[in-house]
């Protein structure tokens, strides 16, 4: 596996990210509504989300994910599945360069989280 090419396609991601965020926290100010509150509460009411607020939720999991992979590739675990231990499909690895699990641990930690869409896995 050609870790140094995956860290690069990382890092390049993180980037996107970062620059999508800042984007998407401009619209969110300029719609008016100062965000109060914490962090908790805005995670469980879900009125008055508007669309760019979800987006940056989604960029900021993603970019959480992708620092993860960043740091697995620095300790020597990147690749392997978090779960089992086994190396991650490089398929897999090609379309979400920021699996924490294989296939299968994946499918079992989207149906214990109830995750309603597929979201980056694939
Ligand atoms: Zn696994």
């Amino acid at each position: 596996m050609n870790i140094e090419r995956y860290k690069q396609r990382l890092l390049n991601i993180e980037r996107e990210l970062l620059a999508d965020i800042a984007r998407l926290e401009g619209e969110a100010c300029s719609s008016g509504e100062p965000e109060v509150g914490d962090a908790t509460d805005a995670a469980t009411s879900s009125e008055g989300t508007s669309e760019s607020l979800e987006e940056e939720a989604l960029a900021s999991r993603t970019l959480t994910a992708v620092r993860d992979a960043l740091h697995r590739i620095e300790a020597g675990t990147y690749g392997k599945c978090a779960a089992c231990g086994r190396p991650i499909e490089a398929a897999r690895l090609e379309a979400v360069p920021w699996a924490r699990y294989c296939l299968e641990d994946q499918k079992k930690q989207d149906e214990a989280g109830h995750v309603p869409q597929g979201g980056s896995t694939l």
